[in-house]
């Protein structure tokens, strides 16, 4: 496996960053303020077919590789732009692709390769079971030739954005299965259908502008064939997912990383107090040399993870590595650009509070930093596991 150390797929940068350039700070600011979803920019991203850069052209997608697919992310990052928008309209589709039978790839691929149907709602989380998917509380019985879905979801973000959501379910109670992880199947719910209709959506007033959601589902009715795979897998589905996800993710880390670090260069090199440039004292320059080396440490990672992956190597540990330092990058970078930006970094303008609070999300989110270190101590250093 060959890594690319340099500033690969230079088209890709080039047409991204051109894309990026209308949505500047203010048509983000103004969106946080509203609380509103980036249609605009989302659109420009499905219509440059970049969300279905994961889909193979056999499906009307472009087939592109995963480290094609970071670079993407980051770009749009990097250019201070948000992808947490729309992001889950690349990969959870993979969920299907893998898993789902010839009649629902051709059913759907395609639409989602053109951005025609969003397939950008997860719902897995849940408020009682936390991070602990296998004790999740939502049912699905199958009755005649429908399932009817019980339960409720927590923080399914872009649900209001999406036609579709992939969900997952327990179908054979825990009490009737050898491994607790057993009994869950994923289930592809067309929402379009059940909304109003056992389907409710209720939006989190959230820290940051995610478009996220409480779901409640009440004898929820889905059809036969909204299983995807084999009943009963679902929570093997989900984990073989989550690799790319954190791979995708990390990529958007590296992206907001380095796009703060150019914001506080420029800054500390522009502002003069006490007759210098505040950049000229270590005490600012320090943090922010800090930040760069930590996000191209963690670029490595990223590259490597991304290389294994698309070898068909296993890379769960890189994987994990990649999102736990360069989420911790971004978060270091996003610090030092606030101090150095002083009392400015609280002036919505200068986008740099707005970052910040995007950023901090990563260490929690899709998964958090200890459930990674507790990953890497179990999996890869074979110590005892700690839950
Ligand atoms: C903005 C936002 C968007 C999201 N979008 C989605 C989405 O689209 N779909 C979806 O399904 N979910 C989504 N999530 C949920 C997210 O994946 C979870 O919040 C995250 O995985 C953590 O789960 P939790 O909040 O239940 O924390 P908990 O599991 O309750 O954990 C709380 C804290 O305890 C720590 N902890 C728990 N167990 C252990 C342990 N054994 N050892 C050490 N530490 C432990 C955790 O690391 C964490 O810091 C989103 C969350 C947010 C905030």
């Amino acid at each position: 496996m060959e890594i690319a150390t340099n500033e690969d797929f230079p088209e890709i940068r080039e047409a991204i960053a051109r894309l990026c350039e209308p949505f500047d700070d203010r048509y983000w600011q103004d969106l946080d303020r509203r609380m509103d979803y980036p249609e605009e920019f989302v659109r420009a991203l499905s219509e440059a077919g970049f969300l279905g850069a994961l889909i193979p052209e056999e499906h009307g997608g472009s087939g592109l590789s995963l480290r094609a697919a970071t670079v993407i992310l980051e770009t749009i990052h990097r250019n201070g732009c948000n992808a947490a928008a729309c992001h889950a309209q690349m990969y959870i589709m993979g969920t299907l692709l893998r898993h789902g039978s010839e009649a629902q790839k051709k059913a759907y691929l395609p639409g989602i390769a053109s951005g025609e149907l969003r397939l950008q709602a997860f719902g897995v989380t849940e408020p009682t079971s936390g991070t602990d998917t296998s004790s999740l509380k939502t049912r699905a019985v199958k009755k005649g030739d429908r399932w009817i879905v019980n339960g409720q979801k927590v923080w399914t973000s872009r649900a209001k954005q999406s036609d579709l959501m992939v969900l997952i379910a327990r179908t054979t109670p825990v009490e009737e299965v050898k491994r607790r992880s057993d009994g869950l199947s994923v289930f592809l719910v067309d929402m379009r259908e059940v909304l109003g209709k056992g389907l409710e959506i209720r939006p989190i007033d959230a820290m940051i502008n995610h478009n996220t959601n409480e779901i409640f589902m009440s004898e929820m009715e889905l059809p036969e064939d909204a299983l995807i795979g084999e009943e009963g897998r679902g929570f093997r589905y989900i984990l073989d997912g989550m690799n790319a996800e954190r791979i995708l993710i990390s990529s958007e880390c590296i992206g907001d990383a380095r796009w703060f670090i150019d914001r506080a260069s420029t800054y500390a090199r522009d502002r003069h107090v006490f007759g210098r440039a505040i950049g000229q004292n270590q005490g600012i320059q320090f943090p922010i040399a800090r930040a760069h080396a930590e996000t191209e440490a963690a670029d490595l990672m990223v590259r490597k993870a991304a290389g294994l992956f698309d070898a068909g190597e296993p890379c769960g540990g890189e994987a994990n590595m990649a999102k736990l330092l360069a989420s911790e990058a971004s978060w270091h970078a996003g610090e030092a650009a606030m101090q150095t930006h002083g009392g400015f970094a609280f002036a919505s303008e200068y986008a740099i509070e707005r970052k910040w609070r995007e950023t901090r999300l990563y260490q929690i989110a899709p998964i958090s930093t200890n459930l990674i270190l507790a990953f890497l101590a179990h999996q890869v250093l074979g110590l005892p596991k700690s839950y």
